[in-house]
């Protein structure tokens, strides 16, 4: 049976997710933004907290951690190399791990650029990927821990994953990113379209995310550097790619 996956807002603009695995009941919060809202989520469907999956050791994104731990048991699972700051960590993973949730499987990939040990949490027999702060529907994650050439590395991981993967992120960015990535590149159709679409979402309160690797590839000026309409807008023709996304970056922090 697969994982079935229950996605709910949680602190203003981030997202809580829990994933669930039918067969075995194991039931994972990606992230724990807020204990309340994890709680909320699992009694509304009714599973019972087997696991934290932590992306990063940002509060938004551990605020929660040694509540639920304390109430329910779970056992916590983060990036070795951020450790130390992730309050109640058991499990510490890296670049290949493989996480089981019950009979389901995530792979973990290292994607720092964010935060210096930030991780995703691949589940490919699902077609799904959790992606914390490291890309954004139609945006990614500040550069706080990292340089432009990390981040595209990290990037390059997760573009290289089969586009119908769906992809879940940390936070609710989508109507800003989409006003900026049209500043961007302008002419792009798809952007367009996603940005109208994004539009009626929010006027009718609803969630932009998931998306889809497919969608970003499409749509997401920090996945393409590559774009000849991008590069010319720049006036950085030919340049390294981690460069010219390293300029789309700093546009984006002064926008
Ligand atoms: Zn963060
Ligand atoms: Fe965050």
């Amino acid at each position: 049976m697969a994982l079935q996956i229950h996605q709910f807002p949680a602190r203003g603009d981030n997202y809580g997710v829990l994933v669930h695995d039918p067969a075995t009941g194991a039931t994972a919060s990606i992230d724990a933004p807020d204990s309340e809202a994890v709680l909320a989520g699992l009694h509304e469907k009714g599973w019972e907290l087997t696991h934290i999956l932590t992306t990063h050791h940002h509060h938004d994104h551990t605020a929660g951690n040694e509540v639920l731990k304390r109430m329910t048991g779970c056992t916590i699972v983060g990036p070795a190399k951020e450790a130390r700051s992730i309050p109640g960590i058991e499990v510490q993973v890296g670049e290949g791990d493989i996480v089981e949730i019950g009979k389901a499987k995530a792979k973990v990939i290292e994607t720092p650029g964010h935060t210096s040990g930030h991780v995703s949490y691949h589940f490919p027999d699902d077609a799904v990927v959790f992606v914390g702060d490291t890309l954004f529907s139609i945006g990614c994650g500040k550069l706080l821990e990292g340089d432009a050439k990390t981040m595209w590395a990290s990037l390059q991981k997760l573009m290289a994953l089969p586009p119908k993967t769906e992809l879940y992120c940390g936070h609710e960015y989508t109507r800003n990113n989409a006003r900026f990535a049209l500043t961007v590149e302008p002419e792009n159709e798809a952007l367009q379209a996603r940005a109208a679409e994004v539009d009626e979402l929010a006027k009718r309160g609803e969630p932009t995310l998931p998306t889809t690797i497919a969608q970003e590839l499409a749509t997401n000026p920090f996945l393409r550097p590559s774009s000849p309409a991008i590069q010319k807008r720049l006036g950085m023709e030919g340049r390294p790619l981690a460069e010219i996304f390293g300029e789309i970056r700093k546009r984006k922090d002064r926008f």
